[in-house]
C-alpha cells in the first residue's frame, strides 16, 4: 500500500517521526529515501523522541550506524558513505534489521533494490524551501497502527 503525507516545517515533518515512534513495534525497519537536505534525520530526531528516548539524535553520516536504548532500542544507520549492499554485508550493518529493537535507515536506495519486504519505506520529495512529500509503501500493517493511534498522521 502507499499513501502521501505533507508537511510545511521540519517540526511537522518531527511529529510525523513522532508517531511513527509511538507505533514502532520489535523488529520494524523504516528505510529513508531522498537527498541531502530532504529532512531524514528531522524525522528520525521526533522517532526518537516518539520511542521516549531522551537523547539528541546526530546525524550518523561518520559513523554509519548509532545506537540509542529507548522504549525499545533505537539502530539509526546512514548509509550515504557505503557504496553499495556489497559494503552493508562487509559492514555486518543488516545484523541490526529484524532484531529486538527498531532500525531506521537514511540513504535506504544504498540498500540496492531488494530491501527486506517487510521494511516501511518513506520517499522524500521536496517540492519548496519548506515543504516535503513524504511517500509512505509497505506493510499495511504500519499503517493500521499509525491509524488506531488517532496520531491524525495517515488520513483515511
Ligand atoms: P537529511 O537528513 O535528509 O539530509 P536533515 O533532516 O538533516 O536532512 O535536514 C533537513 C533540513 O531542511 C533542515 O535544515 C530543516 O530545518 C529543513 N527543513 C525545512 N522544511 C522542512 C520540512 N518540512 N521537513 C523537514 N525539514 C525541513
Ligand atoms: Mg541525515
Amino acid at each position: 500500500m502507499s499513501c502521501r503525507i505533507c508537511t510545511d516545517s521540519p517540526e511537522a515533518t518531527e511529529a510525523v517521526g513522532e508517531a511513527f515512534g509511538t507505533v514502532l513495534v520489535p523488529g520494524d525497519l523504516v528505510l529513508l529515501e531522498g537527498d541531502l537536505g530532504a529532512g531524514k534525520t528531522t524525522l528520525v530526531r521526533g522517532l526518537a523522541r516518539g520511542l521516549g528516548i531522551k537523547a539528541g539524535v546526530k546525524s550518523p553520516t561518520f559513523a554509519i550506524h548509532l545506537t540509542y536504548p529507548g522504549r525499545l532500542t533505537l539502530h539509526h544507520l546512514d548509509l550515504y558513505r557505503i557504496r553499495g549492499p556489497e559494503d552493508l554485508e562487509e559492514l555486518g550493518l543488516e545484523d541490526c534489521f529484524g532484531r529486538e529493537g527498531v532500525a531506521v535507515v537514511e540513504w535506504a536506495e544504498r540498500l540496492g533494490p531488494h530491501p527486506p519486504p517487510w521494511a516501511v519505506r518513506l520517499r522524500f520529495e521536496e517540492p519548496g524551501p519548506t515543504s516535503r512529500i513524504l511517500t509512505l509503501t509497505g506493510p499495511s500493517e504500519v499503517v493500521t497502527r499509525l491509524r488506531a493511534a488517532g496520531s491524525g498522521v495517515v488520513r483515511r
